[in-house]
């Protein structure tokens, strides 16, 4: 094994440096793996520019990066599903799995959550990864490492789809064509929506979307008013949408959102938005329109992978973009800036299909 552990660790606002770090050692329910690909996510864009999400804020030197896969080289003595050479996704969030929230299963919502790349926790844009082995997905073969990595913002959409109790025939509407609009209309696709309309500030997100088989995408304009827009969106779809989900996180989005859904119907607030925002709540609940909050997921990744290794979800579409880790300042350049209007940026650790047994 080669000592090389190159890493990217963000020491503090704008202060990203690629270098070296020791090896991690590996305890008995654990997996040492090398890692293959790591998209960029908009927090790591985040944490870069402002140093700190709400209450996560970066005190000392995280290793960034955390919608990831790798090859497992090293297995701790317990482990008895994963073997060295398997490829694998990596489900970032690691719950206590002892409290309250942890036995009931909603462990997303633990507080004892060690998540990467999270502060105070490092993330895995580095070459050799420490992780628990049973928070790793094992890849067939035709999945490649980069789906695997995208795995991590599907969880989200495939989450928020769940929470918004999408079934058979649900027509939705989707407020923004983000990485994570994207991947919340192939959830809600797969879960048997039958009409999806999908909003954005950007055509050529909705270009995407359209490729991706939105029924309806609809270019908004900042100076309309949500209700203008709730308009529109009726005179569009066939019936008023039953399930609005907001991927944006502006206060527009999410008053357009309880605007135009229907009598009795659901919200879902995925975007991350500010702490505080004017809504229509009277309107809400005079309607019995339910608003439900998403965080990350629970319980997603397999399903998630699922969809994916069935073939029939093009989630690899979201990739525009590719660079090696050592290009690391390059390519969060390409996210931040929007050069060349980058969807999803994807980070190689290793040369682009060097453990895709498949070609893609
Ligand atoms: P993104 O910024 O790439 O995408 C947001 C999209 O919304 C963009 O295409 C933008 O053009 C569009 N947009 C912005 N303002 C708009 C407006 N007023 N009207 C219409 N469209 C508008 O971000 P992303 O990576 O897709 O993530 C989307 C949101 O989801 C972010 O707020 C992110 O923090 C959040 N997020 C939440 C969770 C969670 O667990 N709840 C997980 C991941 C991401
Ligand atoms: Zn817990």
């Amino acid at each position: 094994m080669s000592k090389d552990n190159l890493t990217a660790v963000l020491h503090g606002i704008e202060d990203l440096r690629l270098e070296q770090c020791p090896i991690p050692v590996i305890s008995d329910d654990e997996v040492l793996l090398a890692m293959d690909s790591v998209g960029i996510c908009g927090s790591d864009v985040h944490y870069l520019e402002k140093g700190r999400i709400g209450h996560f804020v970066l005190t000392k030197p995280m290793i960034i990066g955390h919608e990831a896969a790798g090859v497992v080289t090293k297995v701790g003595s317990k482990v008895r599903h994963l073997a060295v050479g398997d490829r694998v996704a990596i489900e970032p969030g690691t719950p206590c799995g002892k409290c309250e929230l942890c036995k009931q299963g909603s462990y997303n919502l633990c507080e004892g959550m060690v998540f990467c790349a999270t502060p105070p926790y490092d993330g895995n844009l580095t070459r050799y990864y420490k992780h628990p082995a049973h928070f790793c997905y094992k890849l067939p073969d035709h999945v490649s490492m980069e789906e695997g990595a995208l795995l991590e913002p599907l969880s989200v959409g495939v989450h928020a789809c769940r929470r918004a109790g999408i079934g058979l025939g649900s027509k939705v509407l989707i407020l923004g064509a983000g990485p994570i609009g994207l991947v919340t209309l192939l959830a809600a696709q797969s879960m048997g929506a039958s009409e999806i309309l999908i909003t954005d500030l950007v055509q050529h997100r909705l270009d995407v979307a359209k490729e991706l088989g939105a029924t309806h995408t609809m270019l908004l304009k900042r100076e309309e008013t949500a209700e203008q827009i709730t308009e529109r969106v009726h005179k569009v779809m066939t019936a008023q949408p039953d399930i609005s989900i907001d991927c944006c996180g502006a206060e527009s989005t999410t008053r357009l959102g309880i605007f135009a859904t229907r009598s009795g119907g659901v919200v879902v607030i995925v975007g991350m938005g500010p702490a505080e925002m004017k809504l229509p709540l009277f309107n809400a609940l005079a309607r019995e329109v339910d608003i439900r909050g998403v965080f990350r997921y629970c319980n997603d990744y397999a399903g998630a992978l699922a969809l994916v290794a069935s073939g029939k979800m093009n989630i690899k579409r979201l990739v525009t973009h590719h660079f090696d880790i050592t290009e690391t300042a390059k390519a969060f350049e390409t996210a931040r800036k929007g050069l060349g209007g980058p969807i999803k940026v994807m980070i190689h650790v290793q040369p682009r299909d060097t453990n895709n047994p498949v070609k893609f």
